[in-house]
């Protein structure tokens, strides 16, 4: 029997299945171009539908926060320059945590622009092996990427400034060893704004929480991140991913002419208090399915 043969309900089912690997990878919502904006003073988003990336336009040059899939730079320059900006003038790159949706591009990025790659500690062997040594998906081949090398290493507090802008970096681990929350300050209307880039509260499915051999104070690390994250001061909520934060939906009550459609405080704080939640509850579950 042929393909040819195969009733036409057959041959869909196997096209579907030869699909699935690839949907199941890449969400399409990752790649889908998302128009680029300026959220508040010089903050602009420059990601995908779901994949965040956030320049910061300085006197001195920009700074880019995420580099996303490796098939990403081109929509992240193309994102940059149509807001009137040169991708050159990229002089440091940052991410929210070393896993391929948010640094793969990141090689690319810095033979594209020269830029400078800044990155915490705890991330930067993950980030310079392409993700083969990270505590939980060193065997997986379909999280590798290619790797970058790190030029300057940051640890909890370090400041980032150029021309005149200062982020600062909390390290708010336990998604990866060196997940980072980056937080700056925007005027906006003669007001100061409090922005927060979350760098993922999330509990990946699989992740051992209890007698983890590969990183033994993850649970602490969560702890010791949703301690932090609720503590910091937050009007403008941001995250290494739209979802976290409803990108789409705010967006099209700020193209509807709702400039404060960023503006968010108790929309993080009940984000930040769902996520140790979930986390609470999967270590509760865990620490039970132990003993
Ligand atoms: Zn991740």
């Amino acid at each position: 029997m042929t393909l040819r043969h195969l009733p036409r309900f057959a041959l869909r089912v196997i096209v579907l299945l030869l699909a699935l690997p690839l949907a199941a990878q890449v969400p399409a919502s990752w790649t889908t171009p998302f128009p680029p904006f300026r959220i508040a003073g010089n903050l602009y988003y420059v990601g995908s539908g779901d994949l965040a990336a956030y320049l910061i336009v300085t006197p001195r040059g920009n700074i880019l926060i995420n580099s996303n899939l490796e098939t990403s730079p081109p929509q992240i320059k193309q994102a940059v320059e149509s807001l009137g900006f040169k991708f050159s003038d990229t002089k440091i790159l940052l991410i929210s945590h070393g896993h391929y949706d948010h640094c793969a591009g990141s090689a690319a990025i810095k033979r594209m622009t020269g830029a400078k790659y800044e990155v915490m500690a705890a991330d930067v062997p993950v980030v310079e092996s392409g993700g083969h040594n990270d505590f939980h998906y060193a065997t997986d081949k379909t999280m590798w990427f290619p790797p970058a090398k790190v030029d300057r290493v940051l640890h909890d507090g370090d400041m980032v400034s150029l021309g005149g802008t200062t982020l600062t970096a909390h390290r708010t681990a336990g998604h990866t060893k060196g997940t980072t929350t980056w937080t700056l300050d925007e005027r906006e209307n003669g007001r100061t704004l409090h922005v927060v880039i979350v760098g993922s509260p999330n509990v990946n499915p699989g992740y051992k929480l209890v007698n983890n051999k590969t990183y033994p104070q993850i649970a602490a690390d969560y702890r010791h991140q949703f301690e932090v994250l609720t503590k910091l001061p937050c009007e403008i909520f941001l995250g290494a991913h739209g979802g976290y934060f409803d990108l789409a939906e705010k967006y099209a009550r700020f193209k509807a002419g709702d400039k404060n459609a960023f503006i968010d405080p108790a929309g993080y704080k009940a984000y930040v208090a769902d996520r140790e939640q979930a986390f609470e509850a999967e270590l509760k579950k865990q620490s039970g399915a132990d003993r």
